[in-house]
């Protein structure tokens, strides 16, 4: 008899697990609360800017190899996009100094010994000394494991740090920066090329995972809100929706793929991160000049990252929570003044908008990292996924993609077992 598996949450952990589970020839019912799949990772038509946007610009590095094996799985590996090799142009704002960092494409990180390709005036002792990131463990403090000053700090660590954990890198956990070091810059240019969903988040990693869980018979239910588990001697017995209650049989299971508030409120007692930060993103509807590199990395202003798609300025600022409540019209100034100095033109602000994710991410520092449950419960046939959960990753797309896999592997060997 075909097993049926039920996941809640249409997000990228979610679809993950679902699209594995589909391929196992599992009966596959998807249930999400809005009417719109993809979660934090999605895309939408602005009227504002008269533009399909995304909710965030993301950035995915080669090296994110579950996000890229989940890109091929539903034929879109070709949609994640960028440069030849792991060249990141940076400009300084305050100094108006611009360089390329150029990390080649070797498996090693070799670029630390070329002086042209690694960040301007720093040398081989300051990457040295980023080593005890590397095995640092989970509990320690960023600052308390690397140097958190210096010209490598502002140009490379800091932005590449800030951009991963989402905190100000110094509080971040050093564990899960270790993590993110060791399977990029570690791994040599080959695994830090980096890759945008080009024709947007949406076309690329979430509709053609709704398609082709469809094409193989699973049922995608949106406005299904799940509201209550029933949980019954070790085994989750019943899922409430408000107006349905569907019973989970004895070959059937279920994944949580909710985000950790919804989560930690459907199951009482369920350890998990509290604390989460903001990422404000800004897309303006102007066409980036020819010279405009794709991604462009910002240090020395507000700005971080300056993305140029097609009809399109996108900018992306981290651990933003001090911006959150600040009047629109004058950040989008503020953002726009950066973007002119950084791409080197002058221009009235164009058509914009601003997406304020607030809890865009957990808070990436070892007290919260610590409050990561596994993927496995107290209920036989229950699962969690989620980019909170103890992936090893900060709050990522690699991360949520590794979540939903592994649910669905523990899922898996659950039921044959
Ligand atoms: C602005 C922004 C920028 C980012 N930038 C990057 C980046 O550059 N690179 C990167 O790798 N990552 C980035 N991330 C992180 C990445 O988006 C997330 O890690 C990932 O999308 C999380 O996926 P998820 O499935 O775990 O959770 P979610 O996307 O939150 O999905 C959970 C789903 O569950 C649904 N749900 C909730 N409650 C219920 C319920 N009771 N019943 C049914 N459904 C429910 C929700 O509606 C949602 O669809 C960014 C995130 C944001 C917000």
């Amino acid at each position: 008899m075909q097993n049926t598996v039920h996941i809640i949450g249409a997000g990228i952990s979610g679809l993950s697990a679902a699209v594995r589970l589909a391929n196992a020839n599992f009966k596959v019912h998807v249930h999400e609360a809005t009417q719109q799949a993809g979660g934090r990772c999605r895309s939408y038509f602005d009227a504002a800017t008269n533009l399909t946007i995304d909710n965030g610009n993301h950035l995915l590095l080669s090296g994110n190899r579950h996000a890229i094996a989940y890109a091929r799985s539903i034929g879109t590996e070709a949609g994640l996009v960028g440069p030849k090799s792991a060249q990141f142009p940076f400009v300084d704002l305050a100094t108006g100094q611009r360089w390329q960092l150029d990390l080649g494409e070797s498996r090693l990180p070799l670029w630390v010994f070329d002086e042209a390709r690694r960040v301007p005036d720093t040398g081989v002792r300051d990457y040295l000394a980023l080593l005890p990131l590397i095995w640092a463990s989970q509990g320690k403090l960023v600052a308390d494991t690397i140097p958190c000053k210096g010209t490598l700090y502002d140009r490379l660590v800091q932005p590449l740090l800030l951009a991963a954990l989402n905190v100000d890198p110094p509080e971040g956990s050093a564990g899960l920066a270790g993590a993110v070091v060791r399977e990029t810059l570690l791994a040599g240019g080959q695994a830090c090329r980096p890759l945008i969903a080009r024709e947007g988040l949406s076309a690329v990693l979430v509709e053609p995972a709704i398609k082709l869980l469809r094409d193989k018979g699973a049922t995608i239910r949106f406005g299904h809100e799940l509201r209550e588990l029933g949980l019954s001697a070790g085994r989750l017995s019943e899922l409430k929706f408000g107006e349905d209650t569907i019973a989970i049989g004895p070959n059937d299971a279920v994944v949580l793929a909710v985000p950790a508030r919804p989560a930690a409120s459907l199951l009482p007692g369920l350890k998990t991160p509290s604390k989460f930060r903001a990422i404000v993103n800004a897309h303006f509807r102007y066409d980036p000049p020819p010279q405009m590199p794709p991604i462009l990395g910002v240090v020395g202003g507000l700005v971080e990252w300056l993305f140029a798609f097609p009809q399109r300025l996108s900018i992306t600022i981290s651990n933003a929570d001090r911006l959150v409540d600040m009047p629109r019209e004058e950040l989008a100034q503020a953002i726009w003044g950066d973007i002119c100095k950084a791409a080197g033109f002058q221009a009235d602000m164009p058509p914009w908008q601003i997406v304020r994710e607030r809890r865009a991410t957990f808070e990436a520092t070892p007290e919260q990292n610590a409050l990561r449950p596994g993927a496995s419960t107290a209920w036989k046939n229950l699962f969690l996924a989620g980019d909170w959960t103890d992936t090893g990753l900060p709050a990522t797309i690699e991360g949520s993609v590794r979540s939903g896999d592994r649910a669905a592997d523990l899922l898996l060997a659950a039921l044959r077992a």
